[in-house]
């Protein structure tokens, strides 16, 4: 009996991986699957901070082990940050919609994916992609711009649409049939679906828009805002797991705040008190903010306290008390009138 090929499968925890993957699975490869954690992943562990979450019947997951474990393959999940930074700080083939580099990010997955393949003696890799699916990354002119300069070429297989695509070599030299893949194009979710339902896959991540939180407008603009007021764009992953976190208030060029949505956030911003200049609410209950700036004077931290007040059980009270303190835990008390919904423009909120 011949050893079955193997084939790496780059995993992000949505349908069309997860199809590809089976594909693969029913022509009797071997898969393993390869999920990249760049910080920015939906798939994170700021899946569950906000009350809202907790409460939802149905409990976040991480759906790349989750399809993992539907599909009963292997997952590696790859720690990619620090390279990763370079993709996003200076993609070549620029960005999309908004801050997402998905030509670069996935060219530059399906590189380190090489670079497992080859360590660990697989011999290609798939992915769940299909022609003309996202505008930037999943166009057929794209298809081998990824190939070339990932350095894969041809032992790369989109099973999803490989009928659209000229024959890679695991076609050619019979690895799989070619005949059993399949011909999907284009936006239209219904072929995968109906994939799903002939595989017996009833629950399955909803495609929203991208697997990052870099196709996310909000955050993007978050991002921009923190690049734009610090002298270098470099980031840590503190930075952007944060920018997930609470309200960002930006009332001055020199500082900006985090206020906590609810008690979940008040209890993970809580951890970053040692880290950051905060304000705790004394005289009532209300969310934990943290303030990031330098040179801040009396007066910018009584106009941080009349914001953060705002988001607190004293937002109708004439004086609110707040602990201020610096990373040093030194700090004092001070009073202040809770600002109205007026006084905070929307132009402060990032
Ligand atoms: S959505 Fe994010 S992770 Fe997915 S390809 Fe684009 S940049 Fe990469």
């Amino acid at each position: 009996m011949n050893t079955p090929r193997k084939a790496v499968a780059l995993i992000s925890g949505g349908l069309d991986s997860m199809l590809a993957a089976k594909i693969m699975l029913e022509q009797g490869i071997h898969v393993e699957g390869i999920n990249f954690f760049t910080g920015f992943c939906v798939e994170g562990h700021t899946h569950a901070i906000r009350n809202k979450d907790q409460e939802k019947k149905e409990k976040k997951r991480n759906n790349a082990l989750w399809t993992a474990e539907q599909l009963g393959i292997k997952l590696n999940i790859i720690d990619i940050i620090e390279p990763y930074k370079d993709v996003v700080l200076n993609p070549k083939h620029g960005y999309g919609a908004n801050l997402n580099p998905c030509l670069d990010c996935k060219i530059f997955m399906v590189k380190e994916a090489h670079k497992w393949m080859i360590e660990n003696n697989f011999d290609f890799i798939i992915t769940g992609e299909v022609v003309g699916q996202r505008p930037k990354s999943q166009r057929k002119e794209t298809m081998p711009i990824v190939q070339k300069e990932s350095g894969i070429q041809d032992l790369l297989l989109r099973p999803l649409c490989a009928l659209n695509l000229p024959e890679t070599l695991p076609e050619r030299e019979g690895w799989v049939n070619r005949e059993k893949l399949l011909n999907f194009h284009g936006r239209n979710r219904k072929p995968q679906m109906a994939l799903a339902k002939e595989f017996g896959f009833s629950d399955y991540a909803q495609p929203a828009g991208g697997c990052c939180f870099l196709t996310d407008a909000n955050y993007s603009s978050k991002l921009q805002d923190m690049w734009q007021h610090r002298p270098s764009r470099d980031y840590t992953l503190d930075d952007i797991i944060l920018l997930k976190v609470g309200r960002h208030i930006r009332p001055r060029e020199n500082f900006k705040l985090i206020v906590a949505r609810d008690g979940g956030e008040t209890r993970y911003l809580g951890g970053y008190r040692k880290q950051f200049k905060h304000l705790v609410m004394r005289s009532h209950s209300g969310p934990v903010t943290l303030i990031e700036g330098e040179n801040l004077s009396v007066e910018d931290i009584e106009l941080a306290a009349g914001i953060a007040a705002r988001y607190g059980q004293g937002r109708d009270a004439d004086e609110v008390e707040f602990e201020y303190s610096d990373q040093q835990q030194s700090g004092y008390s001070l009073h202040v009138k809770p600002m109205s919904p007026e006084q905070i423009p929307a132009s402060w909120l990032v």
